[in-house]
């Protein structure tokens, strides 16, 4: 580090194992001191990390409860869907979770995704893309907020639903997987195909809450939802998907804003994209925020991001020349929520 200006170290493997050691040449008062050895060598690594770096990232693979003394964090690679318990047990400590079973159950890990899985499932790339738009406003929330230790409950026994709670409002991610064994992997991380309507009771969201928006991963659409509330519970009523996310939003929150999908495009072309505020602060109706593009641009003056007015149009332009792909746009803002699309060029 003290070389380099790396900021953080992390010790690979370490989280999994209980090994003995018969070596005489260590001169072990037992063979089954592994815990603490492993302690030594984390106290060792800190204090050499910290003395060239204050605030260097330190991290071991697998996450155990007693290395949060020393270390941050962890790389884990987990294939069920829950939500690491490390990270309920200990909400300081950071487990980074790597998932190769896809976005649907990356979805419900609390994982951001952006794996389509470590076997290539091509009926996938779609419902992949989904969520990385769907989720991009509060992907923060997802990976780092507190997330709930009671999980919300559908009226469906299939569906499985996450609670996160982020600055100014709480997410529930939940969706009825095509099979309701967490462990079933590769070929069962999918979408349900049974289709019919159900409910989810939240428990744990307190204070008022001013607005309520449905995230259709499915469809890639956002649209306000009317929820109820009976004094114990809110009810959400989820009628036409099997992938979602529903943002519940406090009185403080941040306004969320989206923008409609744009078809197919080809170089030299441009189309209008509708800026659409979900829920503003009471006292905003209008707020400034930002488009960004990666690769593509905007009219007039053909930059790659612009300031906008939402709710508002722009002119999103494809330049001559740009090769075929999907490209990123970006909606976001102080104070807002966004969302993030791919935009297909052919
Ligand atoms: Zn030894």
């Amino acid at each position: 580090m003290r070389e380099t200006g790396a900021d953080g170290v992390r010790l690979d493997s370490l989280g999994f194992y209980f090994l003995t050691c018969y070596n005489p040449a260590h001169q072990h008062d037992t063979p089954f001191g592994y815990n603490q050895w492993i302690q030594h060598l984390l106290d060792k690594v800190s204090r050499a990390v910290r003395a060239v770096n204050p605030d260097g990232l330190l991290m071991t693979e697998a996450p155990v409860d007693f290395f949060s003394q020393w270390f941050h964090s962890a790389l884990q690679f987990t294939y069920p869907r829950d939500i690491p318990p490390m990270r309920l047990a200990l909400p300081g400590y950071r487990p980074v979770i790597y998932l190769p079973g896809g976005p649907v159950f990356a979805s419900l890990s609390g994982e951001i995704g952006g794996c389509n899985g470590s076997v290539k499932f091509p009926e996938r790339e779609q419902l992949d893309e989904n969520w990385r738009s769907m989720r991009q406003g509060v992907g923060e929330t997802l990976v780092w907020g507190k997330a709930a230790d009671k999980d919300p409950q559908a009226s469906l026994p299939d569906v499985t639903c996450r609670l996160f709670h982020g600055p100014g409002y709480s997410v529930v991610v939940g969706a009825r997987a095509a099979s309701n064994d967490p462990l079933r992997f590769p070929d069962n991380t999918g979408i349900s195909s049974k289709r019919e309507p159900f409910t989810v009771r939240v428990k744990g969201v307190s204070g008022p809450i001013e607005g309520a928006y449905l995230y259709d991963i499915e469809k890639a659409t956002v649209a306000p939802l009317k929820i109820r509330n009976d004094g114990e519970a809110w009810t959400l009523p989820i009628e036409n998907t099997n992938w979602f996310m529903v943002v519940l939003r406090k009185p403080q929150g941040p306004a969320f804003a989206s923008f409609n999908a744009v078809g197919t495009l080809h170089a030299g072309e441009s189309a209008k994209c509708d800026l659409a505020l979900l829920g503003p602060p009471k006292h905003k109706a209008k707020m400034q925020a930002r488009l960004l593009s990666r690769g593509l641009a905007f009219a007039p003056g053909n930059t790659p991001n612009v300031s906008v007015t939402v709710p508002g149009k722009a002119t999103l332009v494809v330049p001559e020349g740009t090769p075929p792909g999907h490209y990123e746009v970006e909606l976001k803002g102080e104070g807002l929520v966004g969302i993030k699309r791919f935009i297909v060029v052919e």
